[in-house]
C-alpha cells in the first residue's frame, strides 16, 4: 500500500490510526503536529528565552531542529542549548559530540555542565565506589543542574525531548507507585508554580511516539547513531517500558490512549493537588526543596561518606 497522500513508498505506519506515509508527507505530518501542540498549549510565547536540554540523542536534536525552524520563521524568542555531562564513557561522550557538531553547524550557543565539576566526580566513578543504582543518583543530579543552571542562564523555559513513550511510562510508574501527586505536575508544560526558582519545562514532542521521533531524526539525518544509556534498562522505568511495549505490540494505540486519558484527567489532578507541596529552601544549597535538605545534597553527602570509607 502506498502513502495515504500520494503514490510514494511509505516510510512509516502510524500505529494509532494505521496510516502509512512517505518521507515527504511524514516529515510534514510530524512538524505540523509538534507546531500545533506548541500553539495549543502556548509552550513558547513572545520574548521567551528558551533553553533546550540537549543530550545529543535523537529526541533533543529533533526538538532543537524544530524550534530552530520555528525561531527562523517567527523570530519572537531566543534559543540556546544546555547539556549535562554525567560522565558515562562510551555513551555521553559520543552523544555530546553530536550535540556540539549540531550546535556549531547551526550557530546555536551550547552551555555544558558536568557532574565532575559540579559534584566532584563522574557518574562512572561514583558507581565504582557506591552500591546506589545509577538512575537513583543520576536522575536527581540531572534535574537539579538543569533547573539551577537554566535559571542562572536566564532561560524562561527549558525544552526537553520527552516523547509520548516517556510520558506514558511516567504516568504508569506514578500510578503503580501511588504517586498521583507527581503526575499532577506532568503534561506538555510543567513547573507552572508561583515559585520563580523553578524554570517552566516544555515538552514539544509530547504527542510523538519514540518510533516517530527516531524516524524523523533518521530522515532528517540529525543523528547517525541511536545510542542508549547503558543503565536505562536497570531501572523500574525499563521494566515499565518493556511492559507497555508488549501491550502496544498486541493492542496498537495503547500508548496514545494512556496519554489521551491522562490529559482528560490532568485538570482534575492539578485542582486536587493545588498548593499541596510546601516549597522551602534547602538548608545546604538554597535550592528549592520540599524537605529541609534537598535530594541532591542528601545524595552528595552519602557519596562523600562512602568515598572516605
Ligand atoms: Fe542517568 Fe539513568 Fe538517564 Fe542513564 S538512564 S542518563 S543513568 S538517569
Ligand atoms: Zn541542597
Amino acid at each position: 500500500m502506498p502513502c495515504k497522500n500520494c503514490l510514494e513508498k511509505p516510510v512509516i505506519n502510524l500505529t494509532n490510526n494505521n496510516i502509512k506515509l512517505c518521507k515527504k508527507h511524514f516529515i510534514k505530518y510530524f512538524e505540523r503536529k509538534v507546531l500545533n501542540l506548541i500553539k495549543e498549549y502556548k509552550l513558547i510565547e513572545k520574548n521567551d528565552r528558551v533553553g533546550i536540554a540537549l543530550s545529543g540523542g535523537k529526541d533533543s536534536l529533533t526538538v532543537l531542529n524544530i524550534l530552530k525552524m520555528l525561531k527562523n520563521k517567527i523570530r519572537i524568542f531566543e534559543l540556546e542549548a544546555i547539556a549535562i555531562d554525567e560522565g558515562i564513557e562510551g555513551y555521553r561522550d559520543k552523544t555530546l559530540e553530536q550535540a556540539k557538531n549540531y550546535c556549531k553547524e547551526n550557530n546555536i550557543k551550547l552551555h555544558i555542565f558536568s557532574y565532575k565539576d559540579e559534584f566532584g566526580n563522574t557518574l562512572d566513578n561514583f558507581l565504582k565506589k557506591n552500591k546506589m543504582k545509577a538512575c537513583s543518583m543520576c536522575g536527581p543530579f540531572r534535574r537539579y543542574l538543569l533547573n539551577k543552571k537554566s535559571r542562572e542562564l536566564g532561560f524562561t523555559k527549558l525544552a526537553t525531548g520527552h516523547n509520548l513513550d516517556d510520558e506514558s511510562q511516567t504516568i504508569i510508574m506514578n500510578y503503580f507507585r501511588r504517586n498521583l501527586e507527581t503526575s499532577a505536575r506532568l503534561g506538555p508544560i510543567t513547573g507552572i508554580s508561583k515559585d520563580k526558582r523553578f524554570i517552566k519545562r516544555i515538552k514539544p514532542l509530547y504527542l510523538m511516539t519514540e518510533k516517530e521521533v527516531a524516524t524523523y531524526a533518521f530522515l532528517k539525518e540529525l543523528t547517525t547513531e541511536f545510542l542508549e544509556c547503558p543503565h536505562s534498562s536497570d531501572s523500574y522505568r525499563g521494566d515499565i517500558r518493556d511492559m507497555i511495549n508488549n501491550i502496544e505490540a498486541k493492542y496498537s494505540g495503547t500508548k496514545h490512549s494512556i496519554i489521551t486519558s491522562f490529559l482528560e484527567i490532568l485538570p482534575l489532578l492539578k485542582e486536587n493537588f493545588k498548593g499541596f507541596i510546601p516549597i522551602n529552601s534547602c538548608k545546604n544549597c538554597g535550592e528549592p526543596s520540599s524537605q529541609e535538605i534537598c535530594q541532591t545534597c542528601k545524595i552528595v553527602e552519602i557519596l562523600k561518606k562512602n568515598s572516605t570509607n
